[in-house]
Formats: structure tokens, sequence, C-alpha cells
């Protein structure tokens, strides 16, 4: 089976692999239709690894994804042969403590697409545990089925802020991350969302958003946007989505008394933190990693049109030109949001 494989760092091939496909009672075997291409894929194809996480064997990449079921296991009574479906990329140990409790993103032992050492999803088919696998909306396209991974982590913040009806909220950062977290917060509750990034096609994408300000922060400072909009009190909830440490300078100036800080972005290195400035709000700190039982609420919002995230999806690339949409990916053009990769249609039998 073709794939698109990460030999080491800035080495790429599309190259024949062989990956068990076996399908297990409780799983299903998904032909692959659309696979977004995301920071953390484009970050292994650069530097060969994510902190502790370290390619040393060649590694399939992809992780957001949708496709179409083609083949269910025997205990199977969700899904059929023909469902349009999405998948989430990270599988925990089911009867770990931390899946017990809850908190199934935080299994030590959850096996996450293109985390080395597991292979992701760029390639033509995969075998996946059917409870992680979602049935489409009729309503909602591959394309959307393939960014819900990303929205699910913008939701996942958006239920760590705890928003209430009327808030308003700032947005570090309107890349993918943050454009999704965006979306997500007006879907939570939030009356306004200001929005600040440095690069202006990226805000661009909210123009028609009467919701939502955006802030160039080479052309303004959000803080003082933050307090024209809110009356000098402060955002009630600040989203650090952009993974840049100087996104933490002044951060808590943008928080009302007891607002909330959620930490979406990945910074690559430690970050100093002014306590006593936290202390002086008594700020609440909510951190998100992936995500937890989000996967449904992001489709039944895509699927309402409470969320539209149709603009977010820049460009589309053949499975076939899969490393082309990878260098255009780490060239990091300011009108890309998302880049996909489509799987050629099957032969008509
Ligand atoms: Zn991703």
């Amino acid at each position: 089976m073709k794939a698109l494989v990460l030999e080491k760092a800035h080495e790429l091939r599309l190259r024949e692999l062989d990956i068990p496909l076996h399908v297990g009672p409780r799983d299903v075997k998904i032909r692959m239709h659309t696979v977004g291409v995301c920071g953390s894929d484009v970050h292994y194809y650069q530097h060969g690894g994510i902190g502790p996480y370290v390619v040393e064997e060649p590694m399939v990449l992809g992780h957001e994804a949708s496709g179409i079921v083609a083949e269910v296991g025997s205990e199977v009574t969700h899904l059929k042969p023909g469902d349009r479906v999405c998948m989430e990329p990270g599988i925990p140990r089911m009867d770990s403590r931390a899946t017990l409790e809850g908190i199934y993103n935080l299994d030590p032992a959850v096996r996450f697409w293109a985390t080395p050492p597991i292979h992701g999803c760029l390639t033509p088919f995969v075998v996946h545990p059917a409870a992680f696998t979602f049935r489409l909306p009729d309503n909602v396209s591959f394309g959307e089925g393939a960014i819900v991974e990303p929205l699910a982590i913008g939701l996942q913040a958006a239920k760590k802020a705890a928003l209430k009806p009327g808030d308003v909220a700032v947005v570090i950062g309107a890349g993918t991350i943050g454009a999704m977290t965006a979306l997500a917060a007006l879907a939570g509750g939030a009356a306004r969302v200001i929005l600040a990034d440095l690069v202006p096609e990226k805000l661009a994408l909210f123009a028609g958003n009467p919701a939502v300000t955006t802030v160039d922060v080479r052309a303004g400072k959000l803080a003082d946007t933050v307090k024209a909009l809110t009356d000098g009190w402060g955002a009630n909830v600040v989203f650090e989505a952009s993974g840049s440490a100087r996104a933490f300078d002044g951060i808590f100036d943008l928080l009302c008394p007891g607002g909330c800080l959620v930490m979406v972005g990945i910074p690559a290195d430690k970050v100093a933190f002014d306590i006593v400035a936290i202390q002086a709000k008594e700020v609440r700190i909510e951190s998100v990693f992936r995500y937890a039982n989000i996967f449904p609420r992001a489709l039944a919002l895509i699927a309402s049109g409470q969320v539209d995230v149709k603009p977010f999806i820049s460009r589309t690339f053949a499975f076939e030109d899969g490393i082309k949409a990878f260098e255009e990916a780490a060239a990091g053009r300011a009108t890309d949001v998302k880049i996909q990769i489509e799987f050629p249609e099957p032969a008509a039998a």
C-alpha cells in the first residue's frame, strides 16, 4: 500500500509500505478520502521530532482524517460499509485509569496517529476502532470532516474556559488552532471575540463576522482594543493559541479580575510567568491537551450551521502530490490556513 512516509527530518517519500490491516471485532476498515496537513506534521517534517517525540523509524504522517467505511468488525453495530466518517486520531487504553476517570486524552498509553512510533493515516486504507469513528451528517463534507480534529481542540479550550453567555474572549493567534478556537468560543457563548495576529490575510477570513474584532498586532496594541471594548474591565477569557512565548508578555493585563487564561498553543521553550499579576486578579489558568468526548459535538455544530469551517480550508492537493502539499505547508504562506490532501476516487468496478 502506498503511504506518505517521513523517512527522517526533511525527507518525505510517497512509497510502498507494509501496514497490517487486520480488522478486529470492534474495528472498522476505512478507505481514506481527505487528510488535513497539521502544524505538527509539518514540524516532524522540518525537525524530525516534537519535544520528547522523536522520529526514529520511517513514519506515515497525517492525523486529521475523513473517509468511507469499507469493512466492519463482527461486533460493530453503529457503522456499516459505505458510511461517510471522520476519525478521532488518539486511541487510549480502554481500561486505563485515565480513561475510566473520563480524561482519556491524558492516558499515558494513548496511541495517536503520526506521533512516533505510531503511523499516521496518509495511506489509502486504515483500520481504526469503531468507538473512535464518527458518521458524518449528510450535509457535512469530507473536507469539513477532516477539519473536525483541530476544531475539537478549539472546543476543548472553550469547554475548559467554562464560558458564560455574553463573555468577551480574546484569542491570540489566527492560524488553524486560533481560528477554530475563535469559532468555538462564539459557539460556546462568547458575545465577542477579539482575535489577534500579525498576518492580516488570516484575520481577513473573519471580516464578515460581526461578533469578531480583529487586531493586527503590528499596527495596534491588543490591550488597547480589549480595554476599549470592555469599558476598561478586561476580557473574561484569553485563549493563547499562537504558541509564541512573546504572547505571554503582559497577557494578564488583557483579563478582567477573576478571568481565565486558557493555554492552547504549544511554546517551543519554557515561558516565565508573572505570578503576582496572576494573583492580583485571581486568574484561573487552564490548559488543553488534545480533547476528550468532543468529536460528536464538533460534528453537531458544523451540521447545524452554527460553526462554518469552510473558509479555513485554503487549498487541496491530490495524494499523488502529497509531498508538494507538505512543501507548501512548510512555506507558511499568509493566505494558507488549512491545507488538505485528497485521495483519488476508486476506479469503478
Ligand atoms: Zn492536528
